[in-house]
């Protein structure tokens, strides 16, 4: 087999982080909701934010994006200061349940083109390359037969579909969703899931704040746990379901560690429906 070894250059281009969050709090105002947040992401990965609800996972990719307050520690995406990127649509968002209003009156593909705006600056003109772009989205979401459809006729799982489709048409480097399985049927579920997994499979790098590792555990190359405006754990999927079972096994051994149990019941188990019982924090299962 042919194998080519990638320059150094090419390899430290790869490996510089994404993003990289240093010791950062992150609020509205002056309350910082989120603190003490260490995160690296590297191209390619496929991240999972879990976490009971109101614990700041969407505060935490808020703070990504610019969208709140910084009040401590670092940012810096593609090796940058947050604040000094210059090209916000490097990053791609999906936000939380959000559907389109029944009063929007625009085809999937003009709500897709909507996404390509960025990338045009103001009064800019959708070009033959940026329709194929568009195009091109609607086909990763599976929607190339919709593009003339009326967004308001669509499914709730379709209409996240075009959100996302409207996300890619920037051609972010990262992209940032906000529960896109919530809300949706199963079996649009397994749909977005296969969608995610197209994405994963082009090197699309993403952070997902999800309910449902369940249906994107397949892709995940890492879950970071956020409760009660920490990260409690940040590790592969295999370090998450052997520290979720030293959890049990203290459990079993009736060695009740309270941080390792923030005691709110949630439905995010990835091994089948068992309560929230959180995970070891990183700090000490590095020690
Ligand atoms: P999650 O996404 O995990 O459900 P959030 O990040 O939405 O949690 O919320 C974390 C905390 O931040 C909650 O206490 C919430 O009330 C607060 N919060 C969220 N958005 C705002 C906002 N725009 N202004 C003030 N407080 C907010």
């Amino acid at each position: 087999m042919f194998v080519t070894t990638p320059s150094p250059t090419v390899a430290a281009a790869t490996d510089e982080p994404v993003v990289e969050l240093r010791d950062a709090a992150f609020g509205y105002g002056e309350r910082p909701v989120l603190t003490h947040v260490d995160l690296t992401v590297h191209r390619g990965e496929v991240v999972a934010v879990v976490g009971p609800n109101g614990s700041g996972k969407s505060t935490l990719m808020k703070g990504l994006l610019g969208l709140n307050t910084l009040s401590s520690g670092t940012v810096r995406l593609f090796g940058e200061p947050l604040h000094e990127q210059g090209d916000r649509a490097r990053m791609g968002y999906v936000p939380q349940r959000h559907t389109l209003s029944a009063s929007v009156r625009a085809t999937a593909e003009e709500i897709v083109a909507s996404g390509r705006l960025p990338r045009l600056g103001w009064f800019g003109r959708l070009r033959a390359t940026d329709r194929q772009i568009v195009a091109r989205s609607l086909e990763l979401v599976g929607l190339s037969d919709r593009a003339a459809t009326e967004v308001s006729t669509l499914s709730g799982g379709q209409q996240r579909r075009v959100l996302i489709a409207r996300a890619l048409a920037g051609q972010p480097e990262v992209l940032v969703m906000d529960e896109p399985t919530a809300g949706v049927d199963v079996a649009s579920q397994h749909v977005l899931a296969d969608v995610l997994a197209r994405l994963a499979a082009r090197d699309v790098t993403m952070v997902i704040v999800t309910h449902e590792v369940g249906a994107l555990e397949r892709l995940l190359t890492r879950i970071v746990v956020v409760d009660a405006g920490r990260v409690r754990f940040d590790g592969t999927p295999a370090q998450y379901a052997a520290a979720r079972s030293d959890v049990h096994h203290d459990h079993d051994s009736h060695h009740h560690d309270h941080e390792l149990d923030p005691g709110h019941g949630h439905p995010w188990s990835p091994v089948g429906s068992a309560p929230f019982e959180g995970v070891a924090p990183r700090r000490s299962r590095r020690a």
